[in-house]
């Protein structure tokens, strides 16, 4: 037996599932998770000394690469002067003023611990702000696991929300309304319904957790416009966009200036870490300045800005996103041509540093029901026959993909090679 076989085993008599995150068990692909050891640079390595390519990048952090000596070594030096203070520290301010400038429809901002507690308190500011109760989301997004956010549409149908996890409330679950990705007349449609109770829309500029789906030309202006015009918050939620797809974010792509955004993931480098922000006249409500609660023990941890702050200035370098789109290019097309060559049905999608793979004979998808009526079937051989070769992918086929810059040209022909004697035997 393999030692992650036997770490799995061993895992799931005290840890639900045998994970702390439950799509790490891979339950969609079936077998048994592989037990991480070490990361560094574009690879990770197992318990048993295998080595992988890694397109996960723990979840889209490691735009840099797993390790990266910058964000070791800022961790390393803020450590020795102690790990948490509960008290304001230096680190904060420079990095609330970094995020402001990379970032400047964050004209004030807060740090948290997670990019779950930056949707669940911009959400709280949004409702606080407008004094309204009823939020928008589209299906397929995810905002990380707030009560409110729990909630998806019945297929294809405006709808009143009903929460998808037990022990959310449906008395909470409905002021959750939901709506398709990029169908601009649905959405108007609940605005004429319900536009003076809704406090905010929050989406995923880019959908990244129904698989990659880029928002189709006019949605987010379409949203920015149907906020204007009702009085409601418009949240771009970027805790996966955001230093991913520009350094300005899905934001700076699109030209679209959200009410507030929702921060994760690469801006701590690592390090559990996410942000909220935006207006000034929105943040003001926030206590202590204003009304709204909102609070952390963690909040601008000293070690975690540290590691922020060495990321963020990292990547401000010039070229960086250029590489990085490059790069993402170079996999996605080397991977579809595999395909074709093998007659397999593919249609991939990219925005900057991250992708999608869809096993699918449409050759656009552009909302969650076609993503969900994409083969899973041909993904679970796929991701099995990549992994065997040393390619380690998201564990569903409804997560985009990562590339960082730690991955080499032998990294991506090593990785189309793999997926061409994948297609072979598919
Ligand atoms: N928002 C988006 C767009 C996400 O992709 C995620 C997590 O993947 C979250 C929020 C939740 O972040 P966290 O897992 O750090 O709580």
């Amino acid at each position: 037996m393999s030692l992650s076989a036997e770490l799995f085993q061993r895992a799931q008599h005290t840890i639900p599932g045998g994970v702390n995150s439950p799509v790490r068990a891979f339950k969609s692909v079936g077998g048994t998770p592989v037990f991480i050891d070490r990361a560094d640079g574009a690879y990770l390595f197992d318990v048993d000394g295998k080595r992988y390519i890694d397109y996960i990048g723990s979840w889209g952090p490691m735009l840099l690469g797993h390790n990266h000596p910058a964000i070791r070594n800022a961790v390393i030096e803020a450590a020795a002067k102690g790990l948490s203070f509960g008290a304001p520290c230096p680190a904060e301010v420079t990095m609330a003023e970094l995020v402001s400038k990379l970032v400047p429809s964050m004209e004030m901002l807060r740090m948290v611990s997670s990019g779950t507690e930056a949707t669940m308190s911009a959400i709280r500011l949004a409702r606080g702000y407008t004094g309204r109760n009823t939020i928008v989301k589209f299906e397929g997004c995810y905002h990380g696991h707030a009560d409110s956010l729990l909630v998806k549409a019945g297929s294809g149908a405006l709808t009143l929300g009903v929460p998808n996890s037990p022990g959310v409330p449906a008395d909470f679950a409905k002021y959750t309304l939901t709506s398709e990705f990029n169908n601009l007349p649905q959405l108007a449609q609940l605005f004429a319904q319900h536009g003076d109770d809704i406090a905010c829309i929050i989406v995923e500029p880019v959908a990244g957790n129904m698989n990659c789906i880029p928002p189709a030309p006019g949605f987010l202006q379409g949203l920015r416009q149907l906020c204007d015009q009702y009085g409601a918050v418009l949240i771009f939620d970027e805790v996966m966009t955001g230093f991913r797809v520009a350094l300005g974010g899905a934001q700076a792509v699109y030209n679209v200036t959200p009410d507030l955004t929702t921060l994760g993931k690469i801006i701590g480098g690592g390090m559990p870490v996410g942000a909220f922000g935006g207006k000034r006249d929105i943040m003001q409500h926030i206590a202590p300045l204003g009304a709204v609660y909102q609070a952390g023990t963690l909040s601008g941890n000293p070690i975690a800005m540290a590691a922020g702050l060495a990321a963020l200035t990292e990547i401000s370098k010039p070229g960086v996103y250029e590489a990085l789109t490059a790069k993402t290019t170079q996999l996605i097309n080397g991977i579809s041509a595999a395909a074709a060559k093998h007659g397999v049905p593919l249609t991939t999608n990219q925005v900057g540093g991250m992708f999608g793979l869809f096993f699918t004979t449409e050759t656009t998808v552009t909302n969650f029901a076609q993503a969900t009526q994409c083969d899973t079937e041909a993904f679970k051989r796929f991701f099995h026959l990549m992994l065997q070769q040393g390619i380690y992918l998201a564990p569903s086929a409804y997560e985009a993909g990562f590339l960082s810059l730690a991955h080499s040209d032998a990294d991506l022909a090593h990785t189309i090679t793999a997926a061409e004697q994948s297609f072979k035997q598919l």
